[in-house]
């Protein structure tokens, strides 16, 4: 069994930046975990202390249910794969495959096995003779993989492994990555900064924030489901719009007041800010660019939800185009619609909200009004 229980975690480093803190997180065998969120927001500390390169400052690491804070990196039964893969260059790729089996006095024929088998799981067969200097970025990082994967770990540590890789191959990678998960088995941690890598590889996404984690869930659910504004925001691009509005009321229901403009919402959301107690308060309204819409037949459909707006900007990305638009002359929003029929900029439209989509936040918690 690999999994994976930390408790109460915390990582000081000696220059008193206190890099993670209360991790709570408990990792499954066989599961798919990826850490993301901006960059210093403490996912690899968390991964190196998992793999026993970092120290824990307080809280017990359980690795198969044996507390693993003290264990050298060596007894843990991991293998990590790093961004910066530094291979031996007078060796072929055979034999950097098989250094560390070699030097843990393995049998060839054992070696043997184990290599062409990880070259065959990762299609790099035909490479094993070459050298390093000849080979791809993207072949290169196979061969790093290769090397984790002989090892037969139980866990998989990852560390940003496909970011120096150009967008198409990290792409394929992550494909390939997935498939190799799939055949072998074992749980993986994976670091990212990268939503989307990670929404296309975990099972469970944990996101990190400043050292602490924000939420841990299926790549679905945060998307439709964030915990906070930050969650919102960092899952989804081009990023969720944000709107201050006033929640009033009028004979005709609950409504928000965005710029000087109202919209009327459904019974059930109506029921979740006045039981919340947001009745004649502000708070932040949240809407992705693809929940806007400009169509008629969605505006004639949508008659509470619909807004006035002004289009600042237009930007063609292939079939869709993103529209920047303003409220009332000072709400900036953002709206990715279809080309076909695509306003001029200074034009003035309509644009409808999708209720079912808009979710709420607390102006000053942050957290999801839900
Ligand atoms: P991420 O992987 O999310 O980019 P890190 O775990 O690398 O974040 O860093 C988290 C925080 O800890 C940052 O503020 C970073 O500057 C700090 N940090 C990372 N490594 C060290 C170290 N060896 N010594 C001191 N501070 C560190």
């Amino acid at each position: 069994m690999a999994n994976i229980s930390l408790k109460g975690i915390k990582k000081v480093y000696p220059n008193g930046i206190t890099a993670v803190q209360n991790l709570d997180l408990e990792i499954e065998d066989k599961e798919f975990v990826v850490f993301v969120g901006p960059s210093g927001c403490g996912k690899s500390t968390a991964l190196r202390m998992i793999a026993g390169l970092e120290e824990v400052t307080e809280g017990a690491l359980f690795i198969g249910n044996n507390l693993s804070n003290d264990i050298e990196p060596i007894d843990r039964d991991i293998a990590m794969v790093f961004q910066n893969f530094v291979m031996y260059p007078d060796m072929t790729v055979y034999q950097n495959i098989a250094h560390g089996l070699k030097v843990k006095k393995i049998s060839s024929e054992e070696i043997h096995k184990r290599v062409t088998e990880a070259a065959e799981i990762l299609g790099i067969e035909q490479l094993l003779d070459s050298m390093p200097s000849s080979l791809s970025g993207g072949q290169q990082q196979r061969v790093a993989m290769g090397r984790a994967l002989v090892k037969q770990p139980k866990v998989f540590l990852m560390d940003e492994p496909l970011s120096n890789l150009e967008t198409k191959l990290r792409v394929k990678m992550r494909l390939e990555l997935a498939k190799v998960h799939k055949k072998l088995q074992t749980t993986v941690i994976y670091v990212t900064h990268d939503f989307e890598e990670a929404m296309a590889l975990g099972t469970r996404l944990v996101v990190m924030k400043e050292g602490i984690i924000q939420q841990v869930d299926s790549p679905l659910n945060l998307y439709t489901k964030p915990k906070n504004k930050f969650v919102a925001e960092f899952i989804g691009a081009p990023a969720m719009n944000f709107i201050e509005a006033r929640v009033t009321s009028s004979d005709k229901g609950v409504e928000l007041l965005i710029g000087n403009q109202s919209i009327q919402l459904s019974k059930s959301k109506e029921k979740t800010l006045i039981e919340k107690g947001y009745l004649n308060k502000q708070i932040i309204v949240g809407i992705r660019p693809v929940n806007i819409h400009i169509s008629e037949v969605f505006i004639e459909a949508s008659k509470n939800s619909v807004l006035t707006a002004t289009v600042e900007a237009t930007e063609v990305m292939g079939s869709e185009a993103y529209l920047y638009l303003t409220i009332d002359y000072h709400v900036e929003i953002t709206a990715k619609v279809d080309i076909r029929a695509l306003p001029n900029e200074g034009e003035t439209i309509k644009i409808g909200l999708d209720l079912n989509k808009i979710q709420f936040f607390d102006k000053y918690t942050e957290e999801s009004i839900s």
